[in-house]
Order: C-alpha cells, then structure tokens, then sequence
C-alpha cells in the first residue's frame, strides 16, 4: 500500500497546499474549526470500508458486531454529552450533514406542503429552514414545504418574537424551528414553546452552530422544551463533518418520534451510513464532557466578547449591540461600504471571514455586513489579547476598503490596483484570489 505522496502526488500536493493555508490564516468563519488528530485518525481509518444500513442489531449486512458497537457508543456518548437522559431522548448520529438532518426531520414529521416557519435567510437562518425570494423557492425545504420566516426586529436585531406569535396564529404552522447561522444571541425557546403549544406546533431546534457551547453549558439549554434537536458536529462542537438528530421518546402531537425519525433517515433519504464519521464523532464526543473542553468553550464566547467590544470601541455597529456566542454580527453599512468588498480585502491579508446579511439589507450578493466567529483561533490558542488584535486587524481591512490611496507606499501599480478593485465590481466576484 503506498502512501497518498507516491500514491497520487498531485492530491497530496493539494491538501498540502491546503493545510498550509489553513495554517497561515486567521481563521474567523464562525462554521469553521479545526478538529483533533484522534477524530481525523478515526475518519481515515478502516470503518469506511464497511455497509451497514439500519441500526444496531438490525442490519442489513453481515459483517457488522463492530460497527453496532461503535454506534451504540457514540449514541451513548452523544446523549451523555447533552446531559440527556436515555429514558426520555433517542438519537441517530447517521445523518450525513446538517442540512440533511434538517430534511430528514421534516421529512418524518410533516407531510408534502405543511406550513413550517424557521428563521429569514436574510436575517440570520438557515437556507434548510426554508428560504425562498419573492420569485424563487430556493431550498428543498420551501420547495416541498410552505415556509413563513420569521424575522428580526431591525431596531433591535434581535428575534420580532410578537410578530411570530401574530403570524404563528393565522399561518398555523405545522413545525416551527428555532436555532440560526448568524445570530448573536440566545433564542426566548420558553416563548417560543409557548407559541408552538398555541398552535399546536412542534418546535425543533437547528443548534448546529452552538452545539459545542450548548455542551458546555455556556449557552441557554434548549432540551427542555424542544421536540428535536438537530446539529451539524463541525463547527463549535469540533467533530468530523457529519449530523445528529435528538428526539423525545414519548410520542409528540401524536406522532411516534422516533420511529418516524429513524425511518425518516434510513431507508428515507439515506443509505448506509457514514462509519468513519461516525467513529471519529464518538472521539468528539467523548472530548466534550472533558473540563478542557468546557474552559475551551468559555474561551471560545470570551474572545467572542473581547473582539465584539473591541469592535465597538472602534466605532463599530454590532448587530443587536455585542454577543452572548461565539458569532459576532458587524453592520457596515454606515460607514458606506459592503461585506462583500471587506471580505475580499481581508482575504488577500489572509483573514478569512464571511460576509453576511444584516438586518434590512436590500441585496443578498451585495451583503452590507460581516460575520466574524471565534472557535477555529480559540482552538489555535488565542485568547482575548489576539481577539482584540484581530478587531484591529479588521479595523485595517475596513479603512483599507474605504480609502485605497491609504494603502500601500511603494509600488503605484498596486495603488492602481488597489483603487480600481475597491471602486468597481472587481471584488464581488470569487475568481480572484
Ligand atoms: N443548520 C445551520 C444552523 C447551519 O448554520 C448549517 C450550516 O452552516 C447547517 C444547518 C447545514 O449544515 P451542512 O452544511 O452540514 O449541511
């Protein structure tokens, strides 16, 4: 067997190039973390090799005590991690990713054309909560789905839970999701179990992007009063890629969860499961009941808050006013100029970050913000001095955006450059690096 250098030299020469860029940035998109080598050893090992549809101990291969081993483990694992109790909540680690999970969920629950509402794209959620535009259906979810967001209050960024409550009453969702992409805050999950109850609604939360913070109990636990819990396991949980889906025992509405679930996943909408991931999802989990892994994520909302204030120092709109996660929201509107723009310019200097909608944003390609995530440096080390230094290093980026004369002294051509690509189109589009 040769190794992947002799094997195939211009893969490995890729990922090389790749694992030095990861290297040398400062990596700020708040989806993104690096996970550990036992959880890549895991995903690179033998549990690829193996089929093993179904659950533990109905199988449809041969083959597969080990594999139910393993399974079992991370179940366990996983509940344990949430501080879940087995006699109340069920879990499958099957999922393939986050939006997947999503679709599976709804899938088991709803039937074709039910009414759900999750989060406004725009203003903060989820592609798979439902988004569409006024002349499309843009995902799976609102295509087989009626979808009704929800949206913030623009005055204060924060979720318009009185208007979810209006609109929850005449549109009479069938699921309302909580849970988000870019929001700062904790969701209110005692009203908005409050509203699903009024309508008779099942409200799941989407906590793919604080699940590691939920883990740690440094956020607002949501268990109580959801139905189901979905996750992504990459991003602050920092596990392989892969998805889980938490379900109460006891039936909702009716509706036996997890029979319903199980089935939604396989033979639904998935076949054999990701061994591997599942493998080196049991190792994450295992890692996050350790008290490393909670001072990691105190850290992780610590820098969060460092940066937020830095930010606002410096005379920056933060959306909703700082952040109680690892995500902090910049609105750059006032200051005349875009996230796209910003976003381009950092990434020439090696920051790498989203830009984002914020809050009565007209364009979607042209967003006016920046999100700005703390997990993948806090795992690299940093701590709130280095948060501080990166709002000032974005501060840079920011005045560099706006005045490209004050950029560089020396070459002229790049002054050329530079003023050109910050006044034309030139940095909206992705082919330059
Ligand atoms: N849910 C939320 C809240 C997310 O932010 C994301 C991804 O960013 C997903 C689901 C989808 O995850 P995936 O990209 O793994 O499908």
């Amino acid at each position: 067997d040769h190794g992947l250098s002799e094997a195939d030299p211009e893969v490995s020469s890729i990922i090389k190039k790749e694992k030095e860029r990861q290297f040398k940035s400062l990596e700020l998109i708040a989806s993104e973390n690096f996970t550990s080598r036992a959880v890549m050893q895991a995903v690179g090992s033998c549990l690829t090799n193996k089929y093993s549809e179904g659950l533990p101990g109905k199988r449809y291969y041969g083959g597969n005590e080990y594999i139910d081993e393993l399974e079992i483990l991370c179940q366990k694992r996983a509940l344990a991690a949430f501080h879940l109790d087995e006699k109340k909540w069920g879990i499958n680690v099957q999922p393939l990713s986050g939006s997947p999970a999503n679709f599976e969920v709804y899938t088991a629950i709803l039937n074709p054309h039910d009414r759900i509402m999750g989060l406004d794209l725009p203003h903060g959620g989820h592609l798979s909560h439902g988004f569409m535009t006024p002349k499309r259906r843009v995902s799976g979810t609102s295509i087989y789905f009626e979808s009704m967001p929800y949206r913030l209050d623009e005055s204060t960024g924060l979720v318009d839970y009185d208007m979810l409550e209006k609109t929850a009453t005449l549109f009479r969702p069938r699921l309302i999701i909580a849970g988000a992409s870019a929001y700062p805050r904790d969701f209110d999950y005692p009203r908005m179990r409050k509203i699903a109850d009024a309508v008779g609604a099942f409200l799941m939360m989407d906590m793919a992007h604080i699940s590691g913070l939920v883990a740690a109990s440094v956020v607002a636990n949501h268990f109580e009063y959801c139905d189901i819990v979905t996750t992504t396991t990459h991003k602050s949980l920092r596990g392989p890629r892969g998805g889980m889906i938490f379900f109460k025992k006891d039936p909702v509405l009716g509706v036996d969860l997890e029979s319903a679930i199980n089935n939604a996943v396989f033979p639904g909408l998935q076949g054999g499961p990701h061994n591997h991931t599942i493998g080196g999802l049991a190792v994450c989990l295992k890692h996050a009941r350790s008290p490393e892994f909670k001072a990691y994520q105190n850290q992780v909302v610590s820098n969060c808050r460092a940066l937020a204030n830095r930010l606002v120092e410096l005379g920056y709109t933060v959306v909703s006013g700082g952040t109680d996660n690892h995500l902090v929201l910049v609105d750059l509107r006032p200051l005349g100029i875009d996230g796209a723009r910003v976003k381009k310019i950092l990434d020439m200097a090696s920051i790498t970050l989203n830009k984002n909608s914020v809050p009565g944003d007209k364009s979607a390609l042209v967003p006016g913000g920046i999100r700005i995530g703390s997990p993948a440096m806090t795992t690299r080390g940093f701590k709130e001095k280095e948060f501080i230094a990166i709002g000032d290093f974005i501060h840079e980026g920011v005045q560099i955006t706006i005045d490209a004369k004050g950029l560089v002294s020396g070459s002229s051509k790049l002054q050329e450059f530079l003023k050109f690509a910050v006044s034309s189109d030139f940095l909206l589009t992705d082919k330059v690096s």
